[in-house]
């Protein structure tokens, strides 16, 4: 194992859009910055061929805008490793930080965790197969409802997610079939009545099947049906479809980070949600990976930002760390 004596100023694990978002900011402040990636840069975003929710860009393609922010934040100074893996992170006695990666070890004043999440699947035949908008599978409605403008689609879900992403499905497909294991949702209550009372209109386009989950996506090139069965009555249906959403949660990259930060049962880092400061002093977190995430792109690289910016005022005061958010946000107390 190699071991760099050159000491960074900030290391970034994940090239995605927070990490990528948050090298341009660090280094174009003259910060030695490091991106440790464990496969090609980009994250989740560069499996679309179509954005069309990132501010300044009516529609662009996931690996276009990867390729622009990585050239941009190459421009300052910031370094990428791809093919690097971080496996762990331990805070020093002099208050820097290790990182390990399966082959090398690196030294850092500050890190901002960046490793993303990834959509849980179904694990049903199809799925991967058809897995993209065009194709007919998506995991996310805010970015692929316009997609399937007229067209029938089938929700799979029964949490806040998938509810109200169905109800977002509601406002462009022609019909949405929403389906869940369970006989209720596990939604709050308000959100409930909000999607009964949609289903409930006369000539709604919104139809809820309870205690149904999808065995098989079908097609040929592109999603034809799901099939469907009752799991009380262990009935089966071929169902007509145009398009599958799947909301039934989301999977962090955390699993490394066990015992260095605080993570909720779920895996999510925890923060103070203001400046994005994990329990580790120098130690920050941006994007998918962390608790409350608005699970975008825009708010993805939005937090790669605020880390970064936060960053300085840790290098200029380390005891700022355990000052508390509400204090800060006093008038004129930043
Ligand atoms: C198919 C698809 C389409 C989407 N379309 C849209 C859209 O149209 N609009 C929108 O706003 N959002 C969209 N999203 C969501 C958006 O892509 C994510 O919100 C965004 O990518 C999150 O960025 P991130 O940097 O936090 O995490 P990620 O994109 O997940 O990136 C994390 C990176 O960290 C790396 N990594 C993980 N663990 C480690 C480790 N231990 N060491 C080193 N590297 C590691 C991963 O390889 C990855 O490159 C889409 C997502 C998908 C999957």
């Amino acid at each position: 194992m190699a071991k760099e004596t050159k000491l960074y100023d900030c290391i970034i694990v994940g090239g995605g859009p927070a990490g990528l978002g948050a090298a341009l900011y660090t280094s174009r402040d003259r910060f030695k910055t490091l991106i440790l990636e464990k496969f090609m840069p980009g994250g989740q975003i560069s499996t679309t061929d179509r954005i069309e929710n990132y501010p300044g860009f009516a529609s662009i393609d996931g690996p276009g805008l990867i390729e622009k922010l990585q050239k941009q934040a190459e421009s300052f100074g910031a370094q990428i490793k791809t093919g690097s893996e971080v496996t762990s992170l331990v805070k020093l006695g002099d208050g820097n930080i290790e990182v390990s990666c399966d082959k090398d070890i690196y030294i850092t004043r500050s890190v901002i965790l960046a490793p993303g999440s990834d959509y849980r699947k179904l694990g049903v035949p199809g799925e991967t197969e058809f897995r993209s908008a065009g194709a007919g599978v998506s995991y996310c409605g805010t970015c692929d409802a316009p997609f399937f403008k007229d067209k029938e689609v089938v929700a799979v879900g029964g949490g806040n997610t998938a509810l109200e992403e169905t109800l977002h499905l509601s406002k462009f497909a022609s019909k949405v079939t929403l389906i869940h294991r369970r006989d209720e949702f596990r939604a709050t209550r308000v959100l409930t009545e909000e999607l009964l009372q949609k289903a409930n209109e006369p000539d709604s386009n919104l139809i809820i099947k309870y205690d149904t989950i999808a065995t098989a996506i079908q097609g040929k090139d592109r999603v034809e049906s799901v099939k469907l069965k009752n799991v009380k009555s262990g009935q089966e249906e071929d169902y007509r479809c145009d398009g599958v959403f799947i909301f039934v949660g989301m999977v962090p990259n955390t699993g490394f980070l066990k015992g260095f930060v605080d993570l909720t049962d779920n895996g999510f880092i925890k923060c103070d949600c203001a400046y994005l400061r994990t329990k580790v002093p120098g130690v920050f977190v941006a994007g998918d990976c962390r608790v409350g995430a608005a699970m975008q792109l825009a708010t993805a690289v939005g937090d790669g930002v605020v880390a970064a910016m936060m960053l300085k005022q840790y290098f200029r005061d380390p005891n700022w760390w355990n000052e508390k958010v509400s204090d800060i946000l006093q008038p004129g107390g930043w």
